[in-house]
């Protein structure tokens, strides 16, 4: 009978590990994991119906092999977790010490009862060696995490609840109890042998069991043996309430994390489209189940890891805005309150029903609060510079950015509430077709007055073939410090003898800053004018001045059936400088520390080539805290160019934060590629000492003052 008591016994003569010695009633074991699984899958279904309220068409399932890579690669290979080495290596053993347990103690139990696989011999000794040695890295990996969490204490650590504590406890429980039992029993099985090479193969076998086996060096038998039962039960039992909590606590994130990673969104960076805008009936998202399915997942697959937090220049610069704890955590408890209302129509009075026991949590969300006005809030929304540090570093993949402009969607199409000077930017958009709210008729002035005219293929005037568009965006049109780069990279083109044509006053707003804001009729209606353009005149590719304009009409046009060849002007010069086109004065090496624009970044992966051009002329570039994918926005994306933004007590603004980094390391000079981070850290740079000795200039203005 498998399932009688049979006792401990000396070893083998063949390696092996008899399950379930010295337990009597072992087989109830098979009866009571009924339970914990029970409840597991109650979780499991309560969590599921929750997300299934979601109403966007969320489907995700386009390019399987991408998605199935995405899983393993982060799931076994816990690839986006290990960007922060410690952690993420003690994350990473964590899971593969629990993976090899779990697989190590299901082979021995299905051995003991149908004989396979047959875990004896070898395969016994090298299974388990594996399993016992990934096991202490696993114990391993749980400190490194509980010691980041209480002795360093991080700051995006800062919302630490008692829940935290005690599921880190529970799983360093499980992984001890496991070791002690396994101890004892070779401490009972070292006694029971007659000669020390009857039980030889456990030091190969278990290592780290063989030692813990010294613990009861001093015990008779009797006690051996008790220890070992009582333990046996103990673990079984906490065992059983890591499975039953696993929906309920953080620990549903080994599920959420592997369902994100398939379902997450495989384009970098474009923001939602709204199919239909014409016939929509509401706009964005006013309350909580208006998200779809996979933001509502996001929700639960957040482990307030606070990576999110770190990135983010609104909450380092002390504003409302913290994407972990004001933004997603808001959202999940307001969700776990509303969620019993929604599954069962009753007024919604009070937040009783909450379904989740999260005492600690420090968020509030009753049911009935608006998502938008108290869960939320327009502070929070409005703070957000779409830089993408939150998205990028998460590594859940969720999607702040496309929930934050869905919110902003609704407060300006729907509510009709936003910041005055976003009312001011969108009816310059509207009337002038830039924010700027020049006139819309001096949109190519700024080639006369630059005194570049006769160097650039003005459509439909001198009506030339060409090889790229020139788009120059809003700003090189009526910013006057921008006209500056403009000069510079028409001269350079045409030193280069590029083939490029610029569309003067048939040009609009790309409409990224309305995007960005939230009105997405007006941004609609600026790409459609600008795509019906591109099409009159057979455009192919386009080289972009402004890397806002770039990642619009690279990334999001092609929502609209606007798909070019589209290039930041960065790249194209690099391309010239690789194939020699353009020719370099020799000069003395500039000290410069070169600020990267999120939008080219983060947003685009463009680090090198920009990198490229300043070393070409000379340029050394000196070492930033934040810089590529950890660079620090420099406060104007998200539309956030045209809003105010006021200094927190203690904190400085954005902008000032930034050029205070890059000024760090007292370069000579400041590199810029973008329009708004040009002005932003100008502006930064004024409100300090080395006003008047610090240039700050763009890459374009770099490389041409560097020419033969
Ligand atoms: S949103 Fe992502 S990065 Fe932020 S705390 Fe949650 S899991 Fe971590
Ligand atoms: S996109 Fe940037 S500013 Fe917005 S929440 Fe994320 S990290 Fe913060």
């Amino acid at each position: 009978m498998t399932s009688s008591y049979h006792p401990i016994e000396g070893g083998y003569d063949i390696p092996m590990r008899v399950v379930g010695a010295n337990i009597p009633y072992e087989w109830m074991i098979y009866i009571l994991m009924l339970i914990p699984i029970g409840i597991f899958f109650y979780g499991f279904y309560r969590r599921v119906r929750i997300w299934r309220l979601g109403k966007g068409d969320q489907h995700r399932i386009d390019h399987p092999r991408t998605r199935i890579w995405s899983v393993i690669s982060n799931t076994f290979g816990q690839r986006q977790l290990i960007r922060k080495p410690a952690v993420g290596w003690g994350h990473f053993f964590l899971f593969w010490g629990f993976v090899f347990l779990f697989l190590a103690t299901a082979a021995w139990g299905m051995w003991s009862k149908i004989n396979f696989p047959p875990m004896v011999g070898k395969t016994y000794i090298i299974a388990s060696a594996i399993a016992d040695i990934t096991g202490l890295l696993a114990i391993i990996g749980i400190l490194v995490l509980a010691i980041t969490r209480y002795l360093v204490k991080p700051d995006r650590l800062n919302d630490t609840r008692a829940m935290d504590g005690w599921i880190l406890l529970l799983i360093f429980a499980i992984l001890f109890t496991g070791y002690v039992i396994e101890g004892a029993r070779i401490a009972a099985q070292i006694k029971l042998s007659t000669t020390l090479t009857q039980i030889a193969y456990e030091q190969s076998a278990s290592p780290v069991g063989w030692i813990f086996a010294g613990m009861f060096n001093g015990s008779n038998m009797a006690g051996i043996l008790l220890w070992h039962r009582c333990l046996w039960w103990f673990h079984m039992v906490i065992a059983f309430l890591f499975i039953a909590s696993v929906p309920f606590t953080k620990l549903w994130h080994i599920f959420t994390g592997m369902i994100a990673y398939y379902v997450r969104d495989l384009e970098s960076s474009h923001v939602r489209m709204v199919y239909n805008i014409e016939e929509a009936e509401s706009f964005g998202v006013e309350n909580i189940e208006e998200f779809g399915w996979k933001d509502l997942m996001d929700l639960d697959a957040c482990i307030r890891c606070g990576r999110c937090q770190e990135a983010c220049p609104g909450y380092n610069t002390g504003k409302v805005l913290n994407p972990k704890i004001t933004v997603i955590q808001a959202m999940k408890q307001h969700l776990d309150n509303k969620a019993p209302y929604l599954l069962k129509p009753i007024p919604a009075t009070d937040d009783t029903l909450a379904i989740t026991d999260d005492e600690d949590a420090v968020v509030s969300g009753a049911a009935d609060a608006s998502l938008i006005y108290e869960v939320v809030t327009p502070d929070v929304l409005w703070a957000c510079t779409n830089c993408r540090g939150c998205v990028y570093h998460c590594p859940m993949f969720i999607e702040h950015i496309d929930k934050i402009t869905e919110m902003r969607r609704n407060l300006v199409m729907w509510q009709g509430d936003m910041p005055a000077e976003a009312q001011s930017a969108f009816t310059n958009m509207e009337r002038n077709y830039n924010p700027w709210g020049v006139g819309r008729a001096s949109r190519a002035n700024w080639l006369q007055e630059r005194g570049i005219r006769d160097m650039v293929n003005l459509v439909p005037e001198d009506g030339k073939e060409f090889e790229y568009l020139l788009f120059g965006g809003c700003a090189v049109a009526f910013d006057d410090r921008f006209k500056r780069v403009g000069e510079a990279l028409v001269k350079t083109f045409h030193a280069a003898k590029v083939s490029f044509a610029y569309l003067g006053t048939e040009e609009h707003c790309c409409g990224d800053s309305a995007r960005r804001l939230g009105n997405e009729y007006l941004y609609q209606a600026l790409a459609a004018n600008n795509i019906e353009t591109f099409e009159k005149y057979g455009v192919k590719k386009i080289i972009c001045l402004c890397p806002h304009g770039y990642n619009v009409i690279k990334n999001e046009y092609p929502q609209m059936n606007g798909i070019y060849e589209v290039y930041h002007y960065t790249e194209i010069l690099q391309k010239l400088l690789t194939e020699g086109k353009l020719k370099i004065n020799s000069s003395e090496p500039i000290r410069l520390s070169y600020h990267d624009s999120c939008f080219l970044g983060r947003h685009n992966g463009i680090y090198q080539a920009p990198r490229d051009i300043l070393e070409a002329v000379g340029g050394s570039i000196t070492p930033l805290d934040k810089s590529k994918q950890f660079g620090f926005c420099c406060g104007a994306g998200g539309g956030r160019m045209w809003l105010e933004e006021e200094a927190i007590d203690g904190f400085k603004r954005i902008n000032e934060a930034r050029a205070e980094q890059l000024m760090k390391e007292n370069p000579e000079m400041i590199a810029t590629n973008c329009p708004f981070c040009l002005t932003m850290i100008s502006d930064g740079v004024k409100v300090t000492d080395y006003s008047e000795s610090l240039k700050v200039m763009d890459l374009a203005e770099i490389l041409f003052s560097h020419l033969k």
